[in-house]
C-alpha cells in the first residue's frame, strides 16, 4: 500500500497507476445489436447468455464494491450489456450509494445506458440516488440508428428517455456518439446541432477495437482531431480544462455560449498512462484493461465464504501485477491479433 499525498489511501500497479474507478457489469444482454458492440451474426437468437446463477446477486456486487473501496476506489459506473434490462437495477443502486469511501465520504454512482428504458426508469433512478447518467446516443436520423443498433427502435424512445431524465433532475447528462467513418460521421453535426443549449454534454468516442466480434480496422476510425474539425467548422470550440487530473475526455466549449463537448480519443491519443479503472464482470470475473483476454474469478471465493480481508488480497495482487497498456501498443498488438473479451460482457 502507497500514499501519494492524496487524501485516500490507493494501491498502486506496475507503472504506478491507483485504482479509482470500478465499472461493472450488471448484464450481458442487451436490446439494441450495435455492429460495433454485438453484431448479430454472433449475438444473435442462438447466442448463450450467462446463465442466471452464473451472474453475480446484487448482494455480491455490494460487498465487493465496499471490499474495492476500501482500496481507494471512490466513482462506480454500472454498465453492460444494457444496464437497465437488469430487473431491479435501481435497488442496486441504492444499496450502492448507501456505501461509503475509505474516508467516509458518499461515493458516486453513475451509470451508461442505451436510453432505451430510461423513460420508464428515470424517476426511479433518481430517487435510488444515481448521481450521473451517459446516454448512448450514435445518430440523430431514424435509419442511422436502426442500422447502427440493427434493431426496430428508435431515436425518439432515447430522446424521450433523456427528456424524462431531465424532468426528474437526474443531471448533467452526457450523451456518448461512436463514430465509424463511413457510417455515422455524417450525424456529427445534427447530434451538436441537437444537443447545443440543452446543458447536455455530447461526447464524441474514437471506435475501438474492443474484443473479436467487429472487424476493427483503423481505417472506420473517425479520428479525434478530424471530429473536432469538422465541428468547428460549423460552431467554433475553444479548449476547457480538464475537471479533473486523468479526464479521458477532452473538453471543448462553443465560443458562442452554446454549451461543451467532450472528445475521447481512445485510439490516437491513448491514455494508458493514467488508466485507473478496473473492471468487474457480470460473473465476477475481474479485468484490469478493457483489451484484457483474462479475468481474475472473484465469484468462486466469494461463494466459498472468502473474508472481506482475502477479496481484498486477491484484488491488491491482481492490481499489484497489472502493466496493461494496450491501446499505447495497439499497433504492434493488431499485427498479431488475440482473443480479448467482449465489451457488452466487460462493459464500456
Ligand atoms: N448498453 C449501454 C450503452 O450502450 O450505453 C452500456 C454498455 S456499452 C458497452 C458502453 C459504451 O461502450 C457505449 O457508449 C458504447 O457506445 C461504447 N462502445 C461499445 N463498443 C465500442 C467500440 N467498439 N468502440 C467504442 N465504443 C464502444
Ligand atoms: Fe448494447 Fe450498449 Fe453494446 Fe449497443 S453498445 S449493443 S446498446 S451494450
Ligand atoms: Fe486502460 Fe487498457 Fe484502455 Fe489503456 S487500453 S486506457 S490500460 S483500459
Amino acid at each position: 500500500m502507497i500514499n501519494d499525498n492524496r487524501p485516500e489511501p490507493f494501491i498502486a500497479d506496475t507503472l504506478q497507476r491507483p485504482l479509482r474507478d470500478l465499472r461493472i457489469s450488471v448484464t450481458d444482454r442487451c436490446n439494441l445489436r450495435c455492429s460495433y458492440c454485438m453484431p448479430r451474426e454472433i449475438f444473435g437468437k442462438d447466442f448463450v447468455f450467462l446463465p442466471r446463477a452464473e451472474l453475480l446477486s446484487f448482494e455480491e456486487i455490494v460487498r465487493l464494491a465496499g471490499v474495492f473501496l476500501q482500496l481507494g476506489v471512490h466513482k462506480i459506473r454500472l454498465t453492460g450489456g444494457e444496464p437497465l434490462l437488469r430487473h431491479g437495477v435501481e435497488d442496486l443502486i441504492a444499496a450502492l450509494a448507501g456505501l461509503r469511501s475509505s474516508e467516509n465520504q458518499p461515493i458516486e454512482i453513475a451509470l451508461t445506458t442505451n436510453g432505451l428504458l430510461l423513460s420508464r426508469k428515470a424517476q426511479a433512478l433518481k430517487d435510488a440516488g444515481l448521481a450521473r447518467l451517459t446516454v448512448s446516443l450514435d445518430g440523430l436520423s431514424e435509419e442511422t440508428f436502426r442500422r447502427l443498433s440493427d434493431s426496430q427502435a428508435s431515436v425518439a424512445t432515447v430522446l424521450e428517455g433523456i427528456a424524462a431524465a431531465q424532468r426528474v433532475g437526474l443531471t448533467p447528462i452526457k450523451v456518448n456518439m461512436v463514430v465509424k467513418r463511413g457510417v455515422n460521421e455524417h450525424e456529427i453535426i445534427p447530434l451538436v446541432r441537437h444537443f447545443r443549449h440543452t446543458g447536455i454534454i455530447l461526447r464524441f468516442i474514437e471506435f475501438m477495437d474492443v474484443g473479436t466480434s467487429n472487424g476493427w480496422r483503423m481505417d472506420d476510425v473517425v479520428t479525434a482531431s478530424e471530429i473536432l474539425e469538422t465541428i468547428g467548422q460549423h460552431y467554433p470550440l475553444q479548449a476547457v480544462d480538464a475537471n479533473y487530473p486523468g479526464e479521458v475526455a477532452k473538453r471543448w466549449s462553443f465560443t458562442d455560449g452554446g454549451g461543451e463537448i467532450g472528445v475521447i480519443a481512445s485510439v490516437t491519443q491513448a491514455f494508458c498512462h493514467e488508466c485507473s479503472r478496473i473492471r468487474l464482470a457480470t460473473d465476477g470475473k475481474l479485468y484490469t484493461c478493457l483489451f484484457a483476454a483474462q479475468g481474475v474469478d472473484l465469484r468462486d471465493p466469494l461463494r466459498h465464504n472468502a473474508s472481506d480481508e482475502a477479496l481484498s488480497r486477491l484484488i491488491v495482487d491482481t492490481w499489484g501485477r497489472r502493466s496493461d497498456r494496450y491501446s499505447q501498443l495497439r499497433h504492434a498488438a493488431t499485427e498479431a491479433p488475440r482473443r480479448k473479451i467482449e465489451m457488452s460482457y466487460i462493459g464500456g
